[in-house]
């Protein structure tokens, strides 16, 4: 629990930090927090001394006068929407696991027509779909499952700063809908057998549904997946991307396979793969450029090669090398991470010389480097 607090209060703070501070102060605040709020050895010690809970549990008065008898019938009213959920993890995984049944999916090729309602770029492992139109996606797998497996479908925040947040429903469309699970990004279509769950420790929702074999003269299964919010939904999304994880799993929650993907809801799918998948192409075609531009030598570094310790170091800086990134996200990452090893390099020769001249010239430069950031953000 502890755990997951401190995560969440990180992430709260890290875009602040991301768009207005230098790399150094948003590595200070990652360190800080976390440190102020390891529970103390007063904490510790309060639990132990005042005893109330173990006090609580040793009672059997107490207990018989607190157990609610209806407790038990509860779950036998609702056996279908509340199965025993496996335990998740804080951080759900979203790397690709074909595993021993060699789990595969598999899109229509649906094109990128200005009507198309749902179409998937392989170029950017990217689905495009409009709000709560079905999206066909096919499940291969190399040999034959266990019996009752389970696809599980999952939703989570694809950038690092909002992935400790759980990707649910705005309140505007959760509110118009009278489902059960009206809160739930993910919908399974055309099957009564969908069940609805929400982690009880972490709160993140995904959806399951029983995995079918082919039907004859077929080599897979499709599963029908439907999104219930806009990605520009204020109070949901908010134009954050998200990926959703497909599970094969056994009834009790054991992972055979996991498959990745992006996904995008908007109104017009067709224009909107067009327009990313020709951006990155023509990103993939300036990285070149842009990558020497970038990793040219600072004009300062004349004086800083009389400092011997660092001589060597520096020489490794100076060699450039270039990086081909799929996706302007992924660019954007690893660009503010390169500023950011840039601004950390400088400071430390800095540190070293005892230049004031250098310490001076440092913060305009860090403002630049955060103008280009945010900039790219809002694309
Ligand atoms: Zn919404």
């Amino acid at each position: 629990m502890m755990e997951e607090q401190d995560f969440e209060s990180l992430s709260l703070s890290q875009p602040l930090q991301l768009s207005q501070s230098s790399f150094i102060e948003l590595w200070d605040s990652v360190v800080t927090p976390s440190i102020s709020t390891i529970p103390t050895v007063t904490g510790a010690e309060t639990w132990g001394t005042n005893g109330n809970m173990e006090a609580l549990l040793m009672n059997d008065q107490v207990l018989a006068e607190r157990f609610d008898e209806n407790l038990f019938e509860l779950p036998l009213e609702v056996p279908s929407r509340d199965g025993v959920t496996p335990p998740a993890p804080t951080v759900p995984v979203t790397s690709d696991y074909p595993g021993e049944y060699g789990f595969q999916l598999r899109f229509q090729k649906s094109g990128t027509a200005k009507s198309v309602t749902s179409t998937f770029s392989e170029q950017l492992n990217k689905l495009y779909c409009q709000l709560a139109k079905t999206s066909p996606v096919e499940v291969l797998v190399s040999k034959e499952l266990p019996a009752d497996a389970v696809i599980r479908a999952t939703a989570v925040y694809k950038k690092t700063e909002h992935v400790a947040e759980v990707v649910r429903r705005c309140p505007h469309h959760q509110n118009e809908d009278a489902a059960e699970h009206r809160s739930h990004l993910i919908r399974v279509e055309g099957s009564q057998r969908a069940q609805y769950f929400e982690d009880p420790h972490t709160k993140r929702q995904s959806v399951t549904v029983p995995y079918e074999p082919p039907q004859l003269g077929s080599e897979m299964t499709t599963v029908l997946l439907s999104f219930m919010c806009n990605s520009s939904c204020m109070g949901g999304m908010n134009r954050r991307p998200i990926l959703t994880i497909l599970t094969l799993e056994t009834p009790d929650g054991l992972v055979l396979g996991r498959r990745c993907f992006e996904v995008r809801v908007c109104a017009c799918p067709g224009r909107d793969r067009k327009t990313e998948e020709a951006n990155t192409d023509k990103l993939l075609n300036g990285t070149k450029q842009i990558k020497k531009r970038k990793s040219a030598p600072t004009p300062d570094t004349t004086s800083a090669k009389k400092a011997k310790s660092a001589s060597s170091a520096e020489e490794e800086d100076k060699e450039v090398f270039i990086l081909h990134v799929h996706g302007r996200e992924n660019y954007d990452m690893l660009k503010k991470i390169n500023d950011g090893l840039k601004l950390l390099n400088k400071e430390s020769k800095n540190k070293t010389k005892v230049s004031v001249k250098q310490e001076i010239a440092l913060p305009s430069t860090g403002k630049k480097l955060l103008q280009r950031g945010e900039r790219s953000d809002s694309d």
